[in-house]
């Protein structure tokens, strides 16, 4: 036995450890060099002690070291080694939800906690959470929040990592650092009652840790626990769907939709990304896209507090006249599909819903945070460089999402390949003529996966230099996913 295994056993147990796993990722190519590379090891700690050992250990060893919250498949790189000697930490099986709060709307959990788990845990309490569109089955709520997954509702999002609020953080130095008022994580139902609870994001003081974890690719340090945000659940609902020939026509009604903060859950899909989610299988796929208009957008009004009757009716009025303000019509079912079925495949959380296996078979994705003016200036870039390597772009299914009550939008398009395309090189080249195209085109790659990380960071000496610096800090000896960002 190496003297790691033995190390590595003596923190987690020998039932919580698998030597040379079967590492299972899903990529669709384009992984970067070195990246086909196995783990030696991976953990399942079961509390942020034990999190910690194994951080103060890959310090000692020079091992490196990536968290993971979902459960497997690891669908793309993100999460994949791309050094020797990995060990991957899993916290899917740190599943407490410490505590509820329909006072203060919070819900304190550990990373290995779903979206399907929180979101049931919270119904039975008369609470719900915001979620993203269909995440795959046993996503962490935490993995989502820290990776700044774009979620279906903007109205609840004062800033772009709602409904994340205090974090415990194990820095890659080994440091535990409570974020905001993670201090006062206590279950104590005393300390609940007089306001003594982890509220805030940012701080303490005036140095914002969250900021240090966020979008950072388990870069930087590992997240043990989280408060979020959390919502009544909703007594009434009613949703409106608005068809137009092109998103130019919807963008003056999303603007003023958004900026009233009408509706909860606030998106757009194209045709073929539309037809995806709708269809029960493959073989419904034509006859849906058959009927639907080449965009929709979604407005669910939901409330469940007081005067819900009231408040939703007079939602819905309003949101009819900007849609014929705007040149739209409201319409009441999607395809020929009641409203009711077609809400509850956009916002199902059981992760059997694979609307972009159901659309492309395998994929490419290229996504990136946007403002709603430029995106039919973006999508035109995009079809332009489709063009030049005669690459059907009307056949790629496109998710709009408007984000932080409307101040910028998550722009996503799925670019479905066949299996010989997997590690060709001219549609590797198309995805990366296409990818810097739309960043000239104003297009900010805030998760910047695979070669995003590349034209973020050489654009930006000053940042990259300082991001160096701050990992130099959090994680002097680069133990924290190596080969990830700019490190
Ligand atoms: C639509 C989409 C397209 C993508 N395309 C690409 C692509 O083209 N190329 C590419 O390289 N990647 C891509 N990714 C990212 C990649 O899919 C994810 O990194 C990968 O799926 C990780 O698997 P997971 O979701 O099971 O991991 P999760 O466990 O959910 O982790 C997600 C990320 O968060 C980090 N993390 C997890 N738990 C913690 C924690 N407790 N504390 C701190 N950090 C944590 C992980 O290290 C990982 O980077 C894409 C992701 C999405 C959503």
């Amino acid at each position: 036995m190496s003297d790691t295994l033995v190390r590595l056993v003596h923190i987690v147990g020998k039932e919580n450890l698998v030597e040379k796993p079967d590492y299972s990722s899903s990529s669709a190519g384009f992984s970067a060099a070195g990246s086909s590379l196995s783990p030696d090891f991976l953990v399942v700690p079961k509390n942020s002690d034990q999190v910690q050992q194994i951080v103060a250990l890959a310090n000692e060893l020079s091992l490196p070291l990536i968290p993971v919250s979902s459960s497997a498949p690891h669908n793309t790189g993100g999460a994949k080694p791309q050094t020797p000697g990995t060990i991957v930490m899993d916290l899917s099986g740190m599943k407490k939800i410490l505590k509820i709060n329909r006072r203060h709307k919070l819900a304190l959990i550990e990373p290995g906690v779903t979206w399907e788990e929180l979101a049931n845990a919270l119904k039975e309490q008369g609470l719900r959470i915001t979620s993203p569109l269909l995440p795959k089955k046993g996503k962490s709520v935490i993995a989502s929040l820290v990776d700044r997954e774009p979620l279906l509702s903007p109205k609840y999002q004062w800033n772009m990592t709602e409904p994340l609020r205090s974090l415990e953080i194990i820095f890659g130095s080994g440091e535990k650092i409570y974020s905001g008022m993670g201090a006062h994580r206590g279950e104590d139902d005393a300390a609940w009652e007089d306001g003594t609870i982890p509220v805030t994001n940012a701080g303490p003081h005036q140095f914002d840790f969250m900021k240090m974890v966020t979008a950072s690719q388990g870069t930087m340090g590992i997240v043990t626990w989280a408060s979020v945000k959390v919502e009544p659940l909703e007594v009434e609902k009613k949703a409106v769907f608005v068809e137009s020939k092109s998103f130019d026509e919807m963008s003056d009604f999303l603007y003023k939709v958004v900026k009233y903060r009408f509706g909860d859950e606030v998106c757009v899909f194209n045709r073929k990304a539309l037809s995806a989610i709708l269809a029960l299988d493959g073989t419904q796929l034509t006859e849906i896209e058959s009927k639907l208009s080449p965009w929709t957008a979604l407005v669910n009004i939901k409330w469940g507090a007081l005067r819900a009757k009231e408040k939703i009716a007079a939602q819905y009025a309003d949101i009819t006249d900007i849609a014929q303000a705007s040149g739209l019509v409201p319409v009441h079912t999607v395809a020929g599909i009641p409203a009711a079925a077609v809400i509850s495949r956009i916002v199902s959380l059981e992760g059997k819903n694979l609307w972009k296996e159901k659309a492309a078979g395998l994929a490419k994705e290229i996504f990136f945070l946007s403002t709603m003016d430029r995106i039919p200036g973006q999508l035109k870039t995009a079809a332009e460089v489709a063009d030049t390597y005669s690459y059907p772009f009307s056949d790629c299914p496109i998710y709009i999402q408007p984000l932080h009550q409307g101040v910028a939008v998550h722009c996503q398009i799925v670019l479905p390949i066949s299996a010989d395309q997997v590690d060709s090189v001219e549609l590797k080249e198309l995805y990366n003529t296409m990818s810097r195209s739309l960043e000239s085109a104003g297009a900010f790659y805030s998760r910047p996966y695979g070669i995003w990380a590349d034209i973020v960071y050489e654009k930006n000496t000053q940042h990259t230099n300082l991001t160096m610096k701050m990992k130099n800090i959090f994680d002097p000896g680069h133990i924290m996913n190596p080969g990830k960002l700019c490190f």
